[in-house]
């Protein structure tokens, strides 16, 4: 029973604006005392935010890390980096017990494993159809085809009524491994009543419905099959249907399968210990490739992405220890481009193309789907669960506002656009964004993990954009040099257009400043400093059009 200051409330501090880093809390009780459930935390890729030495960002979980003492949960849909991939870093910040599927687990301990210093994060395993009851909430996970084993929807019962969090989902009747999105089950949940929808936006911006996962592995198959060579795949890791779905094909047709690249490794492991891969002939190690005939071999890669360190960048450079391709053999990117890899991806496709390797992608041929819904599939949740609410979650700014409109479209009397730190009020009364809480993004920075506000950060893309000056100056007491002023410069380049070395003009300009400054002036390091600093830029400047970082010191002796 809810007594009457009771509150339902949701607050993301992720995901919503972004793709990635998911991470959404719901909340219950009164104001002041408000018990706390957190569903995924996901990373983000800092890839495309032009951030240099940044590749990975975490949500910002302030709030709750002050609030931890009334966290009575984290539930995790699915396992999926963008929902689990912040667990290891923040979980020491909130230390509630974690809900996840038995494969979501396998693999949070694999990585525990590989990594160095990663915390023993407090596993609670649970199976499809179970609810916990945390205070409050009772918590149903609720099965849905996606691109990863054992995804789930969350129920979540409160007094004040039932949220129906999608987490990632589509609809797909022959999804070739895991679950089905049950219409029964969302019918159910919709004849007791939705109080709102918290549903996936990724592609709401396209119509109809995807392709079936079992249509993509039929043409895999084919594709496997006609390549008179060698035969790659490469494919996000953590998608053990297609990974099956190239064994299966390999098989057919008398190939072994190569797994290569750790993260598959590690995926091959859990799927193989979650029986996932149960009738195929055992994967070979990447040693086996050298020797195993041309026409009898599927590698299964990571690096769809383009990543530089991963498998296929390494095999396109012909750097790889046990895998190379060669003219006539045949590369399937069965992935897409994740926004903002496009470039790497393309660098890697052209260089293998050069080699005369054949290339196939999703543009061409239909070697990959999403796992994400379409507009489609997105009316049949809203007809099958009819929310009073509706709030888009996981996606961009455009997907969220498409998102919004459509949910209107399909009847859900009132829809929220929520970003990460709305504080939404959902029960009682009509839901209304009733606060702004702190969050945003957090960087993974070498083995630290920094705030967005650092210095580093701006200061990494200056040096990037203009290099850096460096003068060393020593002067004495009476405010004379002592010896020649030490100038070195890194980033810019090294000659002006009329052929005039940088660095000489640099030290040309030093020593005029330096002769121009009132002996008096000289004897105060700071003027000395400011001085310097200004003419070098400026000199730099008039040379070269841009202005370098300047770091001026000035040494008493
Ligand atoms: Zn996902
Ligand atoms: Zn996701």
């Amino acid at each position: 029973m809810a007594s009457a200051q009771d509150e339902l409330v949701f607050l993301p501090l992720g995901g919503l604006g972004e793709i990635g880093m998911n991470a959404a809390l719901y909340g219950f009780g009164p104001e002041m005392n408000r018990q706390w459930i957190l569903v995924d935390c996901g990373m983000g890729f800092g890839g495309e935010e032009n951030l240099p030495g940044i590749d990975v960002v975490y949500p910002d979980l302030r709030f709750i890390e002050e609030e931890r003492h009334n966290l009575l949960g984290i539930f995790i849909t699915h396992a999926h980096e963008d929902h689990i991939g912040a667990l290891v870093e923040m979980w020491p910040r909130l230390r509630a017990p974690v809900y996840v599927t038995r494969f979501a687990a396998g693999l949070l301990e694999t990585r525990r494993l590989n990594e160095p210093n990663a915390p023993k994060i407090e596993l609670k395993e649970i199976a499809p159809g179970q609810h916990i009851k945390a205070g409050p909430f009772d918590i149903e996970y609720v099965p849905v085809a996606h691109s990863i084993p054992e995804s789930n929807a969350l129920a979540i019962r409160t007094p004040l009524g039932l949220v129906v969090h999608t987490g990632d989902w589509k609809l797909d009747p022959t999804p070739y491994l895991g679950s089905l999105t049950s219409e029964e089950a969302f019918r159910h949940l919709g004849d007791e009543g939705v109080l709102a929808l918290v549903c996936d936006s990724t592609n709401v911006v396209r119509e109809g419905e995807s392709p079936s996962e079992a249509d993509v592995s039929k043409n895999l198959a084919a594709l496997i099959k006609d390549a008179p060579h060698r035969v790659a795949v490469t494919t996000f890791a953590s998608n053990v249907a297609r990974i099956r779905s190239v064994a299966e094909a390999a098989r057919e047709c008398g190939r072994e399968v190569v797994i290569v690249g750790r993260a598959m490794e590690r995926v091959a492991d859990v799927a193989t210990e979650c029986g996932f891969l149960e009738g195929l002939p055992e994967f070979r190690s990447p040693d086996a490739f050298g020797y195993l005939p041309r026409d009898k071999v599927v590698a299964l890669l990571t690096g769809s992405q383009g990543e530089p360190r991963a498998a296929l960048a390494r095999i396109a450079q012909d750097e790889h220890p046990d895998i190379a391709l060669s003219a006539g053999d045949r590369v399937i990117f069965s992935s897409r481009a994740i926004p903002g890899n496009e470039r790497a991806i393309g660098a890697i496709i052209n260089s293998l193309v050069e080699q005369g390797i054949e290339i196939i992608t999703d543009r061409t041929e239909l070697v990959h789907v999403s796992g994400h819904p379409r507009r489609g599939e997105l009316a049949q949740m809203y007809r099958w669960t009819r929310p009073k609410i509706a709030i888009p979650a996981h996606g961009e700014a455009l997907h969220l506002a498409e998102h919004a409109k459509f949910a209107r479209a399909q009847g859900a009397q009132e829809v929220v656009q929520a970003r990460n730190g709305t504080l939404v009020r959902l029960a009682p009364g009509l839901a209304e964004i009733i606060d702004r809480l702190p969050a945003g993004r957090l960087y993974k920075d070498g083995n630290i993990v920094i705030a967005a506000g650092e210095r580093a950060l701006p200061e990494r893309r200056k040096l990037a954009f203009a290099g850096i000056v460096t003068v060393a100056i020593a002067i004495d007491d009476r405010g004379e040099l002592a010896g020649d002023p030490i100038v070195d410069a890194m980033g810019l380049p090294e000659k002006n257009r009329q052929g005039e070395i940088m660095l000489d003009l640099i030290a040309d300009v030093v020593g005029d400043v330096l002769k121009g400054l009132p002996k008096a002036r000289r004897r105060d390091p700071e003027a000395v400093e400011t001085a310097v600093h200004r003419g070098v830029r400026s000199a730099v400047n008039e040379a070269w059009g841009k202005k370098p970082a300047c770091h001026v010191l000035v040494v008493e002796v």
